[in-house]
Parts: structure tokens; C-alpha cells; sequence
């Protein structure tokens, strides 16, 4: 455990905003928590910053988890049990996964951040979200100081969310994740969603692999995605709506090329279609602005503060509410 005082934020969220966190707590071992002389409960829990807005200095402190280590935990004939500790990077898991020949991971290629954190919003890519081969999250209960154990369906997983971005927030460490990976010979390709197999046919790639399929993934969204490390950002600003139908026919009537999916209960708009409608695409507004290749993402230009681009985000909101009657959802937690 390592505990710094005055630290800069910008090394540790992807949006490079340049704060002060006056106390960073590194934790790389889950045993540390015994030694923490700190009420948990006050604490702010940072994973790799991928998905986080900071607005204001940080006051509060702030526990960085680093705890590292991936086992298979049980192996069956068709599936492995893989326990991942939340300090690991999500992608390297995901091509240590690869390389094991363990399939359900590679639609999910290069999303940033830690495994801790995947759980909370219930990353998804292309079609496949954690949930679809999550077997259980163990977390610590900053209140009563206990691992707990969560299986799958008691985290209440939906589009962008789980129990532990609404009703448990702020209530648990997640410590480690557990997957059900499938073994060869039982791998579930898909390839349906986005420009994946349009781009498999275009390197006539015809039984496709899933490391064929995250090889795809990946160069599609360094095709069209900011890195981080060269321009900040947070991936999605908001989450994409799902409208009632009456809504998504009244648009539709003025809009007849908008892009739409059936949802469970509605119809879903892609929000960077929204927001490029209204102008916004790759908009520079002083330091920030949207990306030119997807309205979706918001980014820093170099010396943005998190209030620009705040700022930034209420504008696009009122643009799509005053446009299309659609209030846009931030995906991004802001701190
Ligand atoms: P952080 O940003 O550090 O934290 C996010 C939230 O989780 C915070 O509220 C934090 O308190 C909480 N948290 C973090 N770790 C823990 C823990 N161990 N225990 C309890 N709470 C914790 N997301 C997708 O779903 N799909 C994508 O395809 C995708 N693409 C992206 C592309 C880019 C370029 C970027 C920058 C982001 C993208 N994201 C995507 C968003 C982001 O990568 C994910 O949400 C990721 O899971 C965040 O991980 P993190 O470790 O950076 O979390
Ligand atoms: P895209 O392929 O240009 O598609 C635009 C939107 O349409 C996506 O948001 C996607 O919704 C939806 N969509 C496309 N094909 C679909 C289908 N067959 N069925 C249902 N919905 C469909 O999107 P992109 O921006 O390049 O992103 C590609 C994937 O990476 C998406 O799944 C996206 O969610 C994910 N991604 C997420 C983040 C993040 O920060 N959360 C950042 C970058 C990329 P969904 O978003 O619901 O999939």
C-alpha cells in the first residue's frame, strides 16, 4: 500500500484533467484493506479513469486499486472459470483470455480500464455486454468490512448499468470479477453487430477465430475512436436513448434515414446520430469539443477543465432536447 498526499490527477483519468487529489491511497493487495485507518465509506474508488469527469479538486480520498493476478479457477470440458483481480488492465485480460483460447471477451477488445470496473456500468461492445459471461463480482463492504460474493443475477444488469452504478453506489470495493469463458470447440462467434463482418469478409477471413474477431475489433476502433494517450477523452459522453415509439415515429417522419434498433422497451437512437444532427460533429468549443469521427465522444483538446467540458455536455443536452425532445443520459460519472 502506498498513500500519497497532493497529487496531480491527470495521470490518472483519460480525460487529462489536471486537479489536485489530496490524498492517494494505492492499494495492491486486498489484505491492505485491514490496515486502512480511514472511514471506507468516505472514500472515492478509482480504477484506470476511463470513465470518470473530475469538475473539482479532489477532497475526499481517493483509493486507487492495483491488485493484480488471473487464475482459472475451475476447467470443464466446455468452460473456465477465470478470476481476475480489479487492478488488471481489461484489454491485456481480455488478449491473456485470447491467447488461452478462452472465447466470450473478444467483441469486448480494448475498452480501457481496469477488470474492477467493468462490472459497474456493465461494459459492452458490439453486441456483448460483462453480463453475458459474468459468473460472479467479489467486492468489500466498506461499511461492514466483509468480502461478499455477488452472482449474476443479483446484480441486476441492464444497458450501461448495474446495481452497483444505482442502488449499492458507493457501497462496495469490487475486488476481483469472475468469468465464464467458453473452451474451444464450444466459442460463440458474433459477428453480426457494426462493421465486424463486413471487415472479416474484406481480409476474406472465412472461419473466423475469436482472436480473427478481436483483431477486428480492434482496428475498427482505432479507426474511428480518439486513444486517450493522445487525445483525452472519455468514450461515450452519454448513453445511447431508448425512445417510445410514438416518439421514434413523430422523428422518424422528418428523419427518415435516422439509424435506429428495437430495444426492449422501445426503440434505440444512436446518440452520436443525435448530436451530430445538431451540429456538434467534431465542434471545437476553446479547449474541448466532440471528436470529428463519432459526436458521441467528448474531448480535451490539451488544457480543458472538467467544468468546460461539463458545460460543454448541458449545451449538447439542451441542443437534442430543444431538437428532438430526447434528454440525453450522461454515461460518464462525474466526480
Ligand atoms: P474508472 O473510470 O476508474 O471508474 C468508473 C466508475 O467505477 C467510478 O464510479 C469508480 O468509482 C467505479 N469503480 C472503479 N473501480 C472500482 C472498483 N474496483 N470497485 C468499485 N467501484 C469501482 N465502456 C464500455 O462499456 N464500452 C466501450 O466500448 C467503451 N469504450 C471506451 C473507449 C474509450 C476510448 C474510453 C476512454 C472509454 C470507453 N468506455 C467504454 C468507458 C470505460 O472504459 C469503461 O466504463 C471502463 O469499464 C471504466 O474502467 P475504469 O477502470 O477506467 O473505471
Ligand atoms: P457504431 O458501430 O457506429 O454504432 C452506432 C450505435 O448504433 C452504437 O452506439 C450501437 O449501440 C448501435 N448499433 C450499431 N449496430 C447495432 C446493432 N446491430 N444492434 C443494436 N445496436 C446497434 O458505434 P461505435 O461508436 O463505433 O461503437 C461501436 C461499439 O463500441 C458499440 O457497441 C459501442 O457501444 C461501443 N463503444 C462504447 C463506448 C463507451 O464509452 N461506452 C465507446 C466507444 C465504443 P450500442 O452502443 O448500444 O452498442
Amino acid at each position: 500500500m502506498q498513500i500519497s498526499n497532493k497529487v496531480s490527477s491527470k495521470p490518472y483519468n483519460t480525460f487529462n484533467i489536471d486537479l489536485d487529489i489530496d490524498q492517494l491511497i494505492t492499494i495492491d493487495d486486498v489484505s491492505d484493506f485491514e490496515y486502512l485507518d480511514i472511514d471506507l465509506t468516505k472514500i472515492l474508488v478509482l480504477g484506470g479513469g476511463s470513465n470518470i469527469l473530475l469538475t473539482d479538486k479532489l477532497t475526499k480520498p481517493v483509493l486507487h486499486i492495483n491488485t493484480k493476478g488471473v487464475k482459472v479457477v475451475n476447467d470443464q470440458e466446455s468452460y473456465v472459470l477465470v478470476e481476475a483481480c480489479a487492478g488488471e488492465e481489461w484489454h491485456d485480460f481480455v488478449l491473456w483470455a485470447i491467447s488461452n483460447n478462452f472465447g466470450g471477451l473478444e467483441n469486448m477488445s480494448l475498452i480501457p480500464g481496469k477488470c474492477g470496473a467493468a462490472p459497474m456500468q456493465n461494459i459492452g461492445a458490439y453486441g456483448v455486454e460483462i453480463k453475458d459471461v459474468l459468473h460472479a463480482v467479489k467486492a468489500f463492504d466498506k461499511t461492514s468490512k466483509k468480502m461478499l460474493t455477488f452472482h449474476n443475477s443479483e446484480c441486476d444488469f441492464g444497458y450501461r448499468s448495474s446495481n452497483f452504478k444505482t442502488i449499492w453506489k458507493d457501497k462496495f470495493i469490487i475486488t476481483s470479477i469472475v468469468l465464464k469463458l467458453t473452451k474451444e470447440g464450444y466459442h460463440v462467434l458474433n459477428t453480426s453487430y457494426g462493421a465486424i463482418s463486413k471487415t472479416l469478409e474484406e481480409k476474406q477471413i472465412i472461419n473466423s477465430t475469436i482472436k480473427d474477431v478481436s483483431d477486428v475489433v480492434i482496428a475498427i476502433r482505432q479507426s474511428k475512436l480518439p486513444d486517450p494517450k493522445v487525445i483525452g477523452n472519455s468514450g461515450s459522453f452519454f448513453k445511447n436513448p431508448v425512445v417510445e415509439q410514438s416518439l421514434f415515429d413523430a422523428i422518424l417522419k422528418d428523419n427518415p434515414n435516422m439509424p435506429n434498433y428495437l430495444a426492449e422497451n422501445g426503440v434505440k437512437i444512436p446518440a452520436g446520430w443525435l448530436i451530430d444532427q445538431c451540429g456538434w460533429k467534431g465542434k471545437v468549443v476553446g479547449q474541448t469539443g466532440t471528436y470529428k469521427n463519432q459526436a458521441l465522444v467528448i474531448v480535451n483538446h490539451g488544457e480543458a477543465t472538467g467544468e468546460e467540458i461539463f458545460n460543454l455536455s448541458k449545451d449538447i443536452q439542451r441542443s437534442v432536447k430543444d431538437k428532438f425532445n430526447i434528454e440525453l443520459e450522461a454515461e460518464v460519472n462525474i466526480w
